[in-house]
């Protein structure tokens, strides 16, 4: 039996392949056939996506709550807050229930899509080999699924790896109003440690251990390192574990193969999009989906996304990280008390200017990150 055909397939309709997914149904394309397939079907709060911004990158409806303060304290306990409300921005909160249940139903009410769950065990070009069969893509395949191994021991490979629990308290506890970015009163070990804390009401907080570094630690002690801040450093009385999240994101300078062959297109974390020396791939997300979309409405090719010199900043960034000379808390405090916060979110977002770049690194330890710099460029010759 022949292949079923679409025009365009969504191999994997996660974060990625939905957002190109409902971008692809508001456009010029909307009557195109595209097939969606993902072994699960997407209701659970998987994740808590946060992201800052000075614009609307869509979304907008169910945003569940905005920071305009980003907090951050020092591993030797000093507060900072960071006012970027001033500055345009925002950090802003979708939780990927809501975002599921915005995106699914629409999607669901077109005639020209469809839904399959199922296994993908194979994506050859244009072509999709499924537990349920086999499905042809006239068009284009977005693969969301092919994440590679990070396993070349000539790229820098971290992973951000955490727990969080979403924590309700009897009396008031949190802020509301900041989002604390990095809490670095934890005990380093020689990693980057802190604790990420997402208050959305005095009484409820997500609040979330996190690492950067090259191996995963025990369950029991991502737990202890939480219970230990929230009832030491924090000092909250009587609380209840009312949801938990976790998970393990590569932060690697690892080149992606965004079009493997001619009608294939990476996307996602498949495709190079989460940012190696942070973690978030959201925002951008939503601006790349949106790019291929406007190429796809014009005939144009699929734009490869990334330059070298901002690929560059990150290998050296993560250099820095995976060395621990200085020690990571030094390196994000220098960075948020010697420029205006606005620089650094932009400097992260790969939204500044080579000059603006430039400003900022003349704010680090300048040792180290020459250092880094030096051998990264002489990686990349040998490459
Ligand atoms: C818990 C968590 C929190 C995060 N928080 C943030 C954040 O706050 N801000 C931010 O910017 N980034 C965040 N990230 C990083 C990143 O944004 C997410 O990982 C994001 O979901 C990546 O999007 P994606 O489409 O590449 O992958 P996913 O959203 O994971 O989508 C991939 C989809 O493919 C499906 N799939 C995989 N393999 C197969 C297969 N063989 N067959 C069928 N289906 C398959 C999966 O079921 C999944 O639905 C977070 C990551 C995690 C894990």
């Amino acid at each position: 039996m022949s292949p079923q055909t679409f025009d365009y397939i969504i191999a994997g309709g996660g974060l990625a392949g939905l957002s190109l997914a409902h971008r692809i149904n508001r456009s010029l394309l909307r009557d195109r056939r595209l097939l969606i397939i993902d072994r699960e079907e997407k209701v659970a709060n998987d994740h808590t996506w946060c992201f800052w911004s000075d614009a609307d990158v869509g979304f907008e409806d169910i945003v569940f709550h905005r920071w305009k303060k980003l907090g951050f304290f020092t591993f030797d306990g000093e507060q900072l807050s960071l006012d970027i409300g001033s500055e345009g921005f925002e950090y802003r909160m979708v939780r990927a229930s809501d975002f599921y249940s915005y995106v699914i139903p629409k999607l669901r009410d077109c005639p020209s899509v469809e839904f399959l769950t199922a296994d993908i065990l194979d994506i050859r070009d244009g072509e999709v080999e499924t537990s349920k069969g086999n499905f042809e893509a006239r068009k284009m395949v977005f693969d969301s699924v092919s994440v590679p191994g990070y396993d070349e021991s000539r790229d820098h490979n971290l992973l951000q790896h955490f727990l969080g629990w979403n924590v309700e308290t009897e009396e008031d506890a949190f802020d509301p109003s900041e989002a604390v970015l990095f809490d670095f009163r934890v005990q380093q070990i020689g990693e980057c440690r802190f604790i990420y804390v997402l208050p959305v009401s005095p009484r409820e907080a997500l609040v979330e251990f996190t690492i950067f570094s090259g191996s995963l630690l025990e369950e029991e002690e991502y737990e202890s390192n939480l219970k230990d801040h929230l009832e030491n450093t924090l000092g909250l009385g009587e609380y209840r574990i009312i949801g938990r999240e976790s998970g393990v994101i590569p932060m690697s300078d690892a080149v992606h193969d965004q079009r493997p062959s001619e009608k294939i297109v990476r996307i996602g974390t498949a495709g190079g999009w989460v940012k190696p020396s942070t973690g978030y791939s959201f925002k951008r997300s939503q601006q790349r989906t949106e790019a291929i979309v406007r190429a796809l409405e014009s005939d144009s090719p699929v734009p490869v996304f990334g330059s070298r010199w901002k690929n560059f900043l990150d290998s050296v960034l993560l250099d820095v990280l995976e060395k621990g000379t200085p020690p990571a808390a030094e390196v994000f405090e220098r960075l948020f008390r010697r420029n205006p916060s606005d620089r650094v979110l932009r400097f992260l977002d790969e939204d500044a200017s080579v000059s603006e770049d430039l400003r900022l690194m003349s704010t680090v330890e300048l040792g180290p990150f020459t250092r880094s710099a030096l051998l990264e460029l002489a990686r990349r010759i040998r490459k």
